[in-house]
This record gives C-alpha cells, structure tokens and sequence, in this order.
C-alpha cells in the first residue's frame, strides 16, 4: 500500500492591527496553496507562526508573551510582523525561535515554513484556494489594504522604519481583489493603509488597465469603482488633504460609506508641528463644518494624542475646545509614551506622568458626554444594521456609523441573519452602543 503524507499543520497568532491580519490572511492563503492545513491548536500544529506588533510599548510585551506561550506550549515558532524588524529584541528575548522576520515579509516566512517543515508534494485537490484567498474575518466583511508604508516622518512614529516608504498597489490589482471578495460574499470593505489619502502618489497617479479599461491610480478612481463592486466601502486612516473633499459627494450619493477615519493626532499647531503631522495645516474644522453639510449622516472617528512632549496646558485647552466644536462621533485617545527608535523621544518638555493621565481623563469625560449626546439623539430612527452575529434570542450588527473592531454595536432584540442587512428601530443608547428591534422587511 503506498503510504500516505500527512499535510504539514501550521498554527498563527496574529496581533496588531488590521493590516498585520490582512498580512497574516497572506501567508496562510500562501501556505494552504502549498498543501499545509492551519490549525487552532498548539499540540496539533507542526509549527506556530505568530506575527507581532511593535509598535507601542504594550504591543511589544503582549507580542514577546505570545512568543513564550507558544513556546513552551509547541517548541517550534516562527515570528514575523514589527516587532521582528526591531533590532534583535526578538532573538535576545527567545533565542530558541526558528526564524525572525518583518512586516510583510510573505516569502521569507513561507520559506521558512518550508525549512522547518517540508510542504507536501503538489497535488491539485489539496491545493485549491479559494480566489480570493484566505480570511480571517467573517464572510461579510473583508479589510483591503491599498498601499504600504508611509513617505510622513511624524516624531512619535516608527512605521516608516518598520514598513518602509509608500508604495502603492495598481488600482487594477486592488479592483481584481476586490472583485473577488465581492464574489466571495464580501459586502463591506474596509479600506485600509498608513496613508489612505496618500495613494498613487509614489506611481505618479499611473494609468493601469482593469477589464481593458484605462483608470488612473488615485483614491478618488478607486472608490468610485469599489463602490460599484460592494455595497459598503469604508475608509480608514484618511488624512486631511484638500483633494480628501472629492471623496464627500461619493459619501452624499450613497456610493462610499458616510464615514471617514482621521487621524488628527491634536488640534494645537504647535504640538501638530512638533509631531511633525501630515496636512497639519488645513483649517480642519471649517472642512469639517462643509462635509457635515454635504452629507448630514457623515460619521467621523479620529485618535489624539495627550501629554506630547512640549504641550503646555494651553495646547490642551485648544484640544478640547476642538473637540467641544467639531463633535465627533467617535474618538480615541492615548496619553504619550516614548517609543523606541522614534524622534519624539529627543525633544524637551516631557509632560509628566500624572498630568499626561489627568489630560487623558478630561480628554475622554469630554467626549463621554457628547458621544452620548450624539448616541441618544439616534433613538427613534430606523436605521440599516450589517448583522456580524446572529444569537438565540437576536444578534449583534453595525450601522454605517461603526467599522467593525473599534467602534460601537448595535444589540437587535428580535431575528435576525448573520452577514444580512436588518432594518433596525432604535430604542436605547449608551455612550458606544445601540440596542434596538428589527422592523419587518
Ligand atoms: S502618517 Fe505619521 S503616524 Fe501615520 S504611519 Fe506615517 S509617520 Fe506614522
């Protein structure tokens, strides 16, 4: 009898952010085209990949635990992510790792699954993949990463080192994947890079050709297209270009997501100087002030900052008192820590402890009480919901308001389908969530 081969079982823990998952849903689309099985266990996988986070000081202890835990639970480990383009923190922390490599590294971490275990010889059935790869989120919903790496130089950020200079997809081969999510049952896409609004720019806005038809790699061509692929198209970390404005009237007319995710950092121009911020200089809030006109239903998300090095307390009070007038709908907040490698860590002033979490206290009380606001004038309105989970008695979804992960969620009290639309009335708020019943549809 000819003897069988077991496919290679290769284990991942992903950390970090979206764009490190959409790298791990890379390799492992990799490796199951080379006939390896995944799998959820550490005893039962033959090698564990994890891919790491580096990028604060948090993310980098929760990263080397994840190394050790796999460690000692299987003994064979590869690492990948930022946290290994970090110097050798990784190889002096766990010596007994099998390989280093950094983001978006696909190769070299596929070869090194290779090396530690031989891939089965090639055999078609065992092979197929899916077109449009391997996710790891749910069937409805699907991150698309547009470009990598970032051209900014922002003082408390190591990205660029990390991940290198933008580089940009071809629009055609960002469409074709989009395509085939759309094939895939994909009905929102989370459109995502360090630099959104940056796209095209290091290909010069290159003509490149999808079905046979000439389109410009911009933002503006792209969504535009990706809005004819899925129903919702989300844009992540956008910032405040003066071409950013072109993108409202896709929002008005129902074919980009009324929502935009912008990175503002701080609202003092001094600290935005001294961060050293892309488009740290458009008068940010008449711009916002135009878009809410334009599309009445727009949601903004943003994250700030506090306690960076040199803000005086008149810098805070600027801060808040942006925050008093733009109203934002949802916002996120870290009070400054160092990291390592980057700028910030040189210049003078450093805010001390106790005061950087005093700020962060007022920053989040603040937008407490107006995310509340902004939450309970939503009940009474019906609103279309993405359900993420059906449960027994009702289920979990979205509005447009809220990308998956790091906004609010919207509790449904009656049936609903998962990866299904619901038409939902609202009848509760909280400072994050919505709870309400489905309306007959
Ligand atoms: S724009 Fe600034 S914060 Fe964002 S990735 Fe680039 S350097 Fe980092």
């Amino acid at each position: 009898m000819d003897s069988v081969t077991q496919p290679g079982r290769i284990g991942f823990v992903s950390l970090g952010c979206p764009k490190a998952l959409t790298d791990t849903e890379r390799i492992v689309t990799q490796l199951r085209t080379d006939g390896y099985e995944t799998t959820a266990s550490y005893d039962d996988a033959d090698v564990v990949v994890v891919n790491t986070c580096g990028f604060i000081d948090d993310a980098i202890d929760e990263s080397l635990d994840a190394i050790s835990e796999a460690l000692r639970a299987n003994g064979r480990v590869i690492v990948t992510g930022c946290l290994g383009a970090k110097g050798d923190i990784v190889r002096r922390t766990h010596p007994d790792v099998l390989a280093v490599t950094g983001p978006h590294a696909y190769e070299e971490v596929v070869d090194a699954v290779h090396e530690a275990v031989p891939p089965p010889p090639f055999d078609p059935y065992v092979s197929l993949v899916p077109d449009h790869g391997i996710k790891l989120t749910p069937r409805h919903y699907a991150y698309l990463k547009i470009s990598e790496g970032c051209n900014h130089k922002c003082s408390f950020c190591i990205i660029p080192s990390l991940r290198g200079k933008l580089v940009s997809r071809r629009i055609g081969a960002v469409l074709e994947e989009a395509e085939s999510l759309a094939a895939a049952g994909v009905k929102e896409l989370l459109v995502i890079s360090q630099d959104t609004s940056a796209y095209g720019v290091d290909i010069r806005y290159r003509t490149d050709f999808w079905h046979g038809r000439p389109l410009r790699s911009d933002l503006l061509t792209l969504c535009e297209r990706l809005g004819e692929l899925v129903p919702w198209v989300r844009l992540h970390y956008v910032y405040p270009y003066p071409h950013v404005d072109d993108l409202i009237p896709l929002m008005a007319d129902g074919r980009l997501l009324p929502y935009l995710d912008v990175p503002l950092q701080h609202a003092s121009p001094t600290v935005l100087r001294a961060m050293r911020r892309p488009a740290a200089s458009e008068r940010t809030l008449e711009r916002i002030r135009r878009w809410r006109e334009a599309v009445p239903h727009l949601t903004l998300r943003s994250t700030f900052i506090v306690g960076f090095p040199g803000e005086t307390e008149a810098d805070f009070d600027t801060l808040l008192d942006f925050l008093r007038e733009a109203r934002l709908e949802r916002v996120g907040c870290f009070a400054y820590s160092d990291v390592e490698g980057a700028a910030a860590n040189a210049l003078p002033d450093h805010v001390p402890e106790a005061v950087k979490l005093e700020r962060l206290d007022a920053l989040m009380t603040l937008q407490a009480g107006i995310s509340l606001e902004r939450q309970r004038a939503r009940i009474g309105e019906a609103v279309d919901v993405l359900v993420d989970q059906a449960t027994a008695s009702g289920g979990v979804g979205r509005t447009a308001g809220d990308a998956p992960e790091i906004d609010g969620a919207v509790h449904i009290d009656g049936p609903v389908r998962a990866g299904e639309w619901a038409r939902v009335r609202i009848t509760e708020a909280d400072t994050h969530d919505l709870r309400g019943t489905p309306l007959p549809g």
